[in-house]
């Protein structure tokens, strides 16, 4: 029998925000790591697997819940964990050698022996000859080898990365992968369990056993597949597609909710995906041309965009109406049809309509400025009301976006050096 090496039991993570609110990130998180095993965490921008990784290495505390190394709950850092980032966090004024010797620091270890470990990890990380080099003589694929190299030396139990490749050329990521495959399934390493978050579907599927898919606002585990096809994979492979077109359809079926006309403004707002209006029209006009029913991920594949820029414009035109997903393929709606074959003009009706409509955000903005007898109101009121339902990073992103959208649909006007949102005299009189 495998035991679980990680378990993870009814974790929640919460974040306050000022006036009391907070902000649920991970909700009810319950995943078992069993030795052996190397897995994936997916899921959309945001949505808390940084979190999740750091709660599982102890540097953040979840608000409930528990996690267990080895059947004990952990107290303070995780002591069998190694951790890899996407920014490679290297010191620059170190050497290869002293970058990934730094791994043994709190080690009772003599001196020589840290060298010894270091040097033949850098060797299996294919660094040798490159020991004395600093990290700006190393291109991005080396520096990550050194990172990667700095959390091998300490022969973790587990080894923990944060979308590693992601920073990477496609060909040196490629690369990486492979060789970093190749020290696992040979068994090259010490390591009993590979924890990775990636946003890229298909690097889940070709180097996982279990692909975990999370929802976003807050996290909870939507789906744990298992991906069982033998090493080494063949992405044209009719069993690897399947697989990943599976995880699209789940990534990016939303919930329909119902759509909130009461205007109230303590309601849970729901954030939109940070788009510009741009991106969306000539997205909608892609589809159009394509024909009917098209597969998300043919066309994310086709676009070369990962999930990351990916599902952010799925998501927006679905909030806006314009299209459906089903089972993993993206069709525009009737509004969806007009709006792609619509002029300028009659688009921007369009988008005016459904965005008033289906943007709860929108039309508590709409509604201000309408209510007060200048037609003016400055942004950082509307920040701060957004502040206390997202914080106040997410809340200004939330608020350039409203504009963004708002100003190609000519909802409003923005003076952006005096920071305020305005109607402009027709749509003043015009509207309401
Ligand atoms: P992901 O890695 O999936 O992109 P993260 O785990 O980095 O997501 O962040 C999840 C959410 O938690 C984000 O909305 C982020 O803004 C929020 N968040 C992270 N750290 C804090 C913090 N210290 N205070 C408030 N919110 C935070
Ligand atoms: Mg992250």
């Amino acid at each position: 029998m495998k035991k679980a090496l990680i378990e993870l039991q009814q974790i929640s993570k919460r974040y306050d925000l000022p006036n009391q609110a907070n902000v649920s990130i991970l909700e009810d998180i319950n995943i078992n790591i069993m030795e052996g095993e190397l897995v994936s965490i997916l899921g959309p921008s945001g949505s808390g697997k940084s979190t999740l990784l750091r709660i599982i290495a102890g540097l953040v505390s979840p608000s409930q819940g528990l996690v267990l190394y080895n059947g004990k709950p952990i107290v303070g850092t995780n002591p069998g964990i190694g951790m890899v980032f996407q920014s490679f966090a290297l010191f620059p004024w170190l050497t290869v050698l002293e970058n990934v010797k730094l791994g043994l620091q709190n080690r009772l270890l003599r001196e020589e022996e840290k060298i010894r470990k270091a040097l033949s990890v850098i060797d299996m990380i294919g660094l040798d000859g490159f020991e004395g080099a600093y990290p700006k003589e190393l291109s991005g694929g080396m520096r990550q080898r050194v990172g990667i190299g700095r959390a091998l030396v300490m022969e973790p139990d587990i080894l923990l990365m944060d979308e590693p490749f992601s920073a990477l050329d496609v060909l040196t990521a490629e690369n990486l992968k492979r060789d970093l495959l190749e020290l696992w399934t040979e068994k090259k390493i010490p390591t009993k369990s590979i924890i990775m978050v990636t946003h890229s579907i298909e690097e889940a599927v070709y180097m996982s056993d279990r692909a975990i898919v999370l929802s976003r606002d807050p996290a909870r585990v939507i789906s744990d597949i298992s991906v069982s096809i033998p090493h080494w994979r063949d992405k044209q492979d009719s069993l690897f597609t399947s697989l990943v077109d599976r995880i699209y359809s789940i990534l990016t079926k939303r919930e329909i909710k119902p759509i909130d006309t009461s205007g109230d403004l303590k309601k849970k707002m729901e954030k939109v995906p940070r788009v510009p209006a741009g991106a969306l029209t000539g997205f909608i006009e892609l589809i159009d041309d394509l024909g009917i029913e098209v597969d998300l991920y043919k066309l994310a594949d086709q676009l070369s965009l990962d999930l990351e820029d990916f599902l952010p414009i799925v998501e927006a035109v679905q909030i806006l109406g314009f299209a459906a997903i089903h089972r993993g393929d993206i069709e525009l709606t009737d509004t969806g049809h007009q709006f792609a074959n619509a002029s300028v003009l009659h688009r921007k009706e369009i988008f005016r309509a459904q965005a008033q409509q289906r943007v709860p955000m929108m039309g508590k903005i709409i509604w201000v400025l309408h209510s007060k007898s200048n037609n003016k109101m400055e942004r950082e009121f509307f920040v701060e009301i957004f502040e206390k339902h997202f914080g106040a990073e997410e809340a200004a992103h939330q608020l350039d976006i409203l504009i963004d959208w708002g100003r190609y649909a000519e909802l409003f006007a923005y003076d952006e050096k005096a920071k305020v949102l305005y109607l402009e005299q027709e749509s003043a009189a015009t509207m309401d």
